[in-house]
C-alpha cells in the first residue's frame, strides 16, 4: 500500500496568523498553536502533517536574506523526512522570498508551496483556510508514488503559480497575486486540476544542491521622466555596490542622454552588473528593438527578458553570492535557471 504523504508546515508569520491587539488595534502575529486551533479540518486531510514555526513570527515586511537562509535550512534539515513543504508567509513580500528560495534549491524534487492570506485565520470571512488546506493537498499530491510538483510554487485564491513568476498586485482583493508572463500551474475548483505540460521538471538524476550565499549589496533603480543626474549618480556610486536592477520603460528603453549612458558605462567598467527589467507588469525586454535601448545593448547591459523585478533581484543576489565569473555572468543571468524567464 502506498505510504501517506508526510508534509511539513513552516510558519514564518503574516496576516494568516495575526490577531488584533485590543489596546492598539493593530494586527500582530500570534503563535502557531493558536493558528492550528482554527483549522480542525487539517486532521481530515489524506496526509500526516508536522509543523515548525519561527521563534518569533514576523510580518513579512521584516523579511530579509537571513530569514531566507533560515527557511532554506528548515527544508534542508527535513528534506529526506518529508514529501512536501508548505510555507505560511505574509503576502507582502512572499514573491521575493519564494523567488529567492527557488534559486537557493537546485535540482529540487519535492514541492515547496508558499501561501498566506489577506484576512487572519480567525476572521469569519477568512481566505486563510482554503489557501492553507489546498496548499497542503497540492504538496501531498502524488502520481505513481512521485510528487506531482517538484518546484517552488505560490498558492493563493484557487490558483497555483510558479513562485518566481509572481508578483503581489492587490492589497485588498483575495486574488492578491498575478503571474503575468507564465500561466498558472494548477487550479482548485470542484477538482484540483494540474496543467502537466506547464510544470517544471529538474533533471532527475541530479542531486539536490543548496545555495545559501546571498549578496545583499545591490540596488533597485526605477526610472521616471525627470529623474536627475544627481539622483542616478548617487545611487550608482554607492560604496560597495555589486549589482543594479534597472527598471526601464516598455521593452527595456531608457533616456539616451549622454550623462545617463556615461554613468552606466562607468559603473559597468567597475564590474558592477546591471540588469534591464521592464516596469510593465507583462511583456519582455528586447534590447535593440527601439533606438532608446540600442545604446544599453551596446554597452553590455544584461537583459532581464520577461523576468519579474522580484525574481531579478533574487537571481542577482544569488548569482553574485555564487561568485559567477565576470566573463560568464551575462550569459548565466540571461539563461532560465528555474523557469523564471523565457528561453
Ligand atoms: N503585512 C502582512 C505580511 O506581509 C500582509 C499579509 O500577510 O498579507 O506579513
Amino acid at each position: 500500500m502506498a505510504k501517506t504523504p508526510h508534509i511539513l508546515l513552516i510558519y514564518t508569520g503574516g496576516t494568516i496568523g495575526m490577531a488584533k491587539d485590543y489596546e492598539t488595534g493593530v494586527l500582530k502575529a500570534f503563535n502557531f498553536d493558536e493558528l492550528l486551533k482554527y483549522i480542525p479540518e487539517l486532521k481530515h486531510l489524506n496526509c500526516t502533517i508536522d509543523s515548525v514555526s519561527f521563534d518569533e513570527p514576523i510580518d513579512s515586511s521584516n523579511m530579509n536574506p537571513t530569514y531566507w537562509v533560515e527557511i532554506t535550512e528548515i527544508i534542508e534539515n527535513n528534506y529526506e523526512k518529508f514529501d512536501g513543504f508548505v510555507i505560511l508567509h505574509g503576502s507582502d513580500t512572499m514573491s521575493y522570498t519564494a523567488s529567492a528560495i527557488s534559486f537557493m534549491f537546485e535540482n529540487l524534487s519535492k514541492p515547496v508551496i508558499f501561501t498566506g492570506s489577506q484576512l487572519p485565520i480567525g476572521d469569519l470571512r477568512t481566505d486563510a483556510k482554503e489557501n492553507m488546506i489546498t496548499s497542503i493537498e497540492i504538496a501531498a499530491a502524488q502520481k505513481n508514488g512521485k510528487p506531482i510538483i517538484s518546484e517552488v510554487c505560490l498558492y493563493f485564491e484557487y490558483k497555483l503559480y510558479r513562485a518566481n513568476r509572481t508578483t503581489k498586485v492587490n492589497a485588498e482583493h483575495f486574488q492578491a497575486f498575478a503571474s503575468p508572463n507564465y500561466p498558472h500551474l494548477a487550479e482548485s475548483g470542484v477538482h484540483l486540476k494540474f496543467y502537466d505540460t506547464l510544470l517544471y521538471r529538474s533533471r532527475k538524476s541530479k542531486h539536490i544542491k543548496i545555495r545559501k550565499k546571498i549578496e545583499e549589496n545591490i540596488v533597485l533603480l526605477k526610472l521616471f521622466p525627470g529623474i536627475t543626474e544627481n539622483v542616478v549618480k548617487s545611487v550608482l556610486e554607492i560604496k560597495g555596490l555589486k549589482g543594479v536592477v534597472l527598471e526601464t520603460y516598455g521593452s527595456g528603453n531608457a533616456p539616451t542622454d549622454k550623462w545617463f549612458v556615461d554613468l552606466l558605462k562607468k559603473i559597468l567598467k567597475k564590474g558592477i552588473k546591471i540588469i534591464d527589467v521592464t516596469q510593465c507588469s507583462g511583456g519582455e525586454v528586447i534590447l535593440g528593438q527601439y533606438e532608446t535601448s540600442v545604446q544599453l545593448q551596446k554597452i553590455g547591459l544584461i537583459s532581464g527578458k520577461d523576468i519579474t523585478t522580484e525574481a531579478a533581484l533574487a537571481k542577482l543576489m544569488y548569482l553574485l553570492g555564487e561568485k559567477i565569473p565576470d566573463a560568464e555572468f551575462k550569459q548565466v543571468f540571461e539563461t532560465p535557471l528555474r523557469g523564471e524567464m523565457a528561453n
